[in-house]
């Protein structure tokens, strides 16, 4: 392998010694930086360029190395037009740019893997313990609401009583949604309140792959008194036991042994058992046999809490109004919820700028951009803009603070139309006419609500102003 990449990088040198002369990639980094950097300023090339590092440039490709997803994101966002044209403008054509993160060896990223790697969605990002259970993975941690509640009352009775109730407890849900952070939960608690000695979490793959390697080194019987000795077995994400028959078949009896001897087995999911393809009859009956609970997506409230959670333990200030800007956006499971913290809170550590609306908005952009194209392909200037049309006003106006009947009247319709049309928050109707509070947009869409229920009048100016809003796309 270190001979490989070795040789990549002298046919690289080779290949750039060809095209843009001596000195390599580095060399023409190095000029792209100062060309760039007498664009953008001191601060920026500080903070997104000086940590970039440059591999190589192949095939009228530059590959980039990026600390983190964050950088590479926030590139992509901001600087790439401005880099692309200062590459072309020293090597004399076009080349494209391609972002990798880094990894702890540089000679990991080559030859073969060329793509980026993110980080495997389910792997757990904090220390695990020699059990395999994730150390900050606990109750304590665990915000209880809507969605996780039934899930979370059996996982503390399961943890009260291992063994005793509800055996096997089968947790099935959508990714993300806590599923693994409340088996951990289970077994810290197994361990330091019941005092159970031999507690084991590992994930259907990790089981498989234990298997194979006491398989290989015919270590069967080690394999099985190592598990079958469990006080409480965890296993995570059993999906992946689909079509595997020889690991399943082992399960099986592994299963048995401790269910006999009334040990505790949890088990997760994301589908019900009888939704599992490729899973033995017998094992499903197994499934089934003790208590199923769901995890559905948290609701607002409780996305706050975990918002507000996340943030102590990460130490990341975060008042309400911005925790309730991003629950409100960020809706479909709590890992991207998290991950929208974390950028967020890296940003303003990066940049040394206090966490504002208009930061959140910059930083959930990608998210935001998404939520809105699945609702309607109408924006928010399309709105103002039909607005201030059919009533002759600026869209200034809109946003400004002036409170006289000529512009309030029409900023409230056209905050009611944004909501209706664009499919845009109060939060973000707050922002988008000149960062008003998101009461405010709350106020004004219900006031408008209230009067068309008995005035026909505004009913049809409504009509015509989103036949305006339409026809204003279709120029
Ligand atoms: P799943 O296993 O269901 O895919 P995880 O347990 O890995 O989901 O959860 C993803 C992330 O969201 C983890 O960091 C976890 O701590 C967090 N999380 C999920 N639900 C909650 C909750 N109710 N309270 C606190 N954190 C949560
Ligand atoms: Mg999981």
């Amino acid at each position: 392998m270190a001979t490989q990449v070795g040789e990549l990088f002298t046919g690289v040198n080779n290949f750039l010694t060809k095209v843009i002369g001596e000195g390599g990639v580095q060399r023409v980094w190095e000029q792209v930086l100062s060309e760039v950097a007498g664009k953008v300023g001191v601060i920026q090339t500080e903070t997104w360029l000086k940590p970039i590092r440059p591999l190589m440039l192949r095939e009228d490709t530059l590959h980039l190395e990026v600390p983190n997803a964050l950088f590479r994101d926030w590139l992509l966002e901001n600087l790439m037009p401005i880099l692309q044209e200062s590459l072309a403008n020293i090597v004399g054509r076009a080349v494209h740019i391609t972002f990798h993160i880094a990894t702890k060896k540089q000679g990991e990223l080559f030859p073969s893997v060329v793509e980026e790697k993110e980080e495997k969605p389910d792997a757990p990002r904090s220390t695990t313990k020699k059990n395999g259970l994730v150390l900050n993975y606990t109750f304590s941690t665990f915000i209880v609401g809507g969605g996780n509640q039934f899930a979370h009352a059996a996982a503390r009775a399961v943890a009260e009583s291992p063994g005793k109730n509800y055996n096997p407890l089968f947790i099935y849900g959508g990714v993300g949604l806590g599923k693994t952070h409340l088996i951990n939960a289970i077994g810290h608690e197994a361990i330091v309140k019941q005092g159970c000695k031999s507690v084991f979490y590992l994930s259907s793959e990790s089981f498989t792959n234990e298997l194979i390697s006491h398989l290989r080194r015919d270590r069967m019987d080690d394999f099985k008194s190592k598990f079958r000795q469990a006080d409480v077995l965890i296993l995570d994400d059993v999906q992946f036991l689909s079509g595997r028959e020889r690991t399943q078949e082992e399960f099986f009896h592994t299963f048995n042994t401790l269910h006999q001897s009334h040990k505790q087995i949890i088990l997760t999911s994301d589908k019900f058992p009888n939704e599992i393809d490729g899973l033995e009859e017998r094992l499903r009956n197994r499934f089934e046999s003790g208590l199923i609970a769901d995890i559905q997506p948290p609701d607002l409230e409780t996305r706050v809490a975990i918002l507000q959670k996340k943030a102590q333990l990460k130490r990341i200030p975060l008042t309400q109004e911005i925790a309730l800007f991003i629950a409100t956006h960020v809706t479909a499971n709590v890992r991207e919820l998290e991950g929208g913290l974390t950028k967020l809170g890296a940003l303003a550590e990066l940049t040394k700028n206090p966490i504002t609306i208009d930061l959140a908005t910059q930083v959930l952009q990608n998210l935001l951009k998404g939520e809105k194209g699945k609702e309607k392909e109408v924006s928010i200037e399309t709105v103002q803009k039909a607005v201030c049309k059919y009533f002759g006003i600026r869209v200034g106006d809109l946003t400004s603070k002036k409170r006289t009947q000529f512009v309030a009247f029409p900023r409230q319709v056209a905050m009611f139309l944004c909501r209706k049309l664009a499919g845009a928050s109060y939060p973000m109707i707050g922002v988008r006419f000149g960062g008003k509070d998101h009461t405010t947009a709350l106020y004004a869409c219900s006031a408008i609500e209230k009067r068309l229920k008995e005035d026909d009048e505004l009913r049809s100016v409504l009509t015509r102003i989103e036949h305006l809003v339409y026809g204003g796309n279709e120029e």
